[in-house]
């Protein structure tokens, strides 16, 4: 990797750069900072959390009251985890829009509005390239920042759907796709302080950061509280992208990636630096102020969609189910009824073979007792038990012959 300048204090300068050096110097800050945290210790884990041993709870320090952290504390961290999930985590990646401005802390929000008076505002950003489905925009730090800018990622989740529909002809058509795909889900990254120690937890758990990395390490003193999903660099870098001068440059790579005969996520095909004319270009075209308000009804009104779809889903589950039910509790008789037939069946059959058997018998015994009163009477009449038998072999052979 290209040795960076750093400051005096050994931050990377990150100002004057090309997009293409922008995006490795924030390559190598995430370097930097994974090699810190390999030797980190005293972090409330997922272990830690679980099993709340009073060695470990110990371990953590205090929180910012200057208490040692409890078991209750973790409890309710364990809680504020759960709702983080089920509120943020559908069965797809990422966040829309609308969903991530309603769901933030009003301040972050204000910051990215610019609507604040301490210098912690945010009023620049520039869209500076495409790497594959992932938007690389540069926002300008705020001026009481000790950082220059920040790299915002925002990976757009539909990105695959939408190249499928972008190779016609119906520019319209497309501009529409456009515009939902940058309002539909995404996943988010940014460099800041603030991501980190705040909202990454939280974004990792509902499955909308991009990762590597993934944080699971509980912002137990920053956010225990786990409020908010962004920072004020995310917001106002994701509000931009609602503007349709940035559109129509994802457009334009969506449009090049879909006549591309090389792999769809290749990456020397599918980087895009842009230049210096361009991104200045892209500059001119403004979105307004986010509107934390709307984006608010906008969620409500996506979630009562969700709602009433998984609703309906309920109900054809429910109605599936008693049919299911019906069909398997007439199957059951029919068999239950088969069963009997053949079981009535089996005995008439035994029945009749034990008569047959018995007859059979009778039958035998009859034809014995007859030779033996036949042969004793010869005797009797003076022939030789020999000469008898003989002649009864004869008389059923004459009986036979007729
Ligand atoms: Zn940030």
């Amino acid at each position: 990797m290209a040795d960076f300048q750093k400051d005096q204090s050994g931050r990377y300068i990150t100002t004057g750069l090309s997009p293409r050096q922008f995006d490795r110097v924030f390559d190598a800050i995430h370097q930097d900072r994974q090699k810190r945290r390999r030797r980190k210790a005293r972090q409330l884990t997922p272990a830690v959390l679980k099993n709340k041993s009073l060695d470990e709870i110990l371990k953590l320090g205090k929180k910012q009251v200057g208490t040692f952290f409890t078991k209750d504390d973790l409890k309710g961290f364990e809680q504020n985890r759960k709702t983080v999930r089920k509120q943020f985590t559908g069965t797809q990646p990422g966040i829309t829009h609308a969903q991530l401005v309603a769901h933030s802390r009003s301040i972050d929000v204000k910051r990215a509005n610019n609507k604040v008076d301490d210098g912690s505002g945010i009023s620049n950003a520039a869209f500076k390239g495409i790497r594959q489905n992932i938007a690389l925009i540069d926002v300008t730090a705020s001026q009481r920042s000790v950082h220059n800018n920040h790299r915002v990622e925002i990976r757009f989740e539909e990105w695959d759907q939408a190249m499928d529909d972008a190779a016609g002809n119906n520019v319209a058509a497309q501009q529409r796709l456009v515009k939902n795909m940058v309002k539909g889900r995404v996943s988010v990254n940014c460099d800041c302080g603030r991501y980190q120690y705040w909202y990454r937890y939280i974004a990792t758990a509902g499955n909308f950061t991009i990762a590597p990395p993934k944080e699971f390490v509980y912002p137990k003193l920053k956010n225990p509280q786990l409020e908010g999903v962004a920072c004020k660099h995310i917001i106002h870098a994701l509000t931009r992208m609602q503007g349709a001068g940035w559109q129509s440059r994802v457009l334009m790579t969506l449009r090049k990636n879909a006549q591309g005969e090389h792999y769809g996520d290749d990456p020397k095909k599918t980087t895009e630096y842009f230049s210096d004319e361009e991104i200045k270009r892209l500059n001119r075209n403004r979105k307004s102020q986010i509107d934390q308000r709307a984006a608010r009804a906008e969620f409500d009104r996506y979630q009562s969609r969700l709602d009433a779809l998984a609703g309906k889903l309920k109900a054809v589950d429910k109605q599936q189910l008693a049919t299911t039910r019906k069909q398997l509790i007439k199957a059951r008789t029919v068999t239950q009824r088969e069963q009997a037939r053949r079981e009535a069946a089996q005995k008439k059959l035994s029945q009749a073979r034990a008569e047959r058997d018995a007859l059979k018998q009778q039958l035998a015994d009859t034809l014995k007792m007859q030779k033996q009163v036949f042969i004793d009477a010869q005797v009797m009449a003076g022939k030789t038990p020999e000469e008898a038998r003989r002649a009864y072999a004869d008389h059923v052979k004459n009986k036979l012959g007729k």
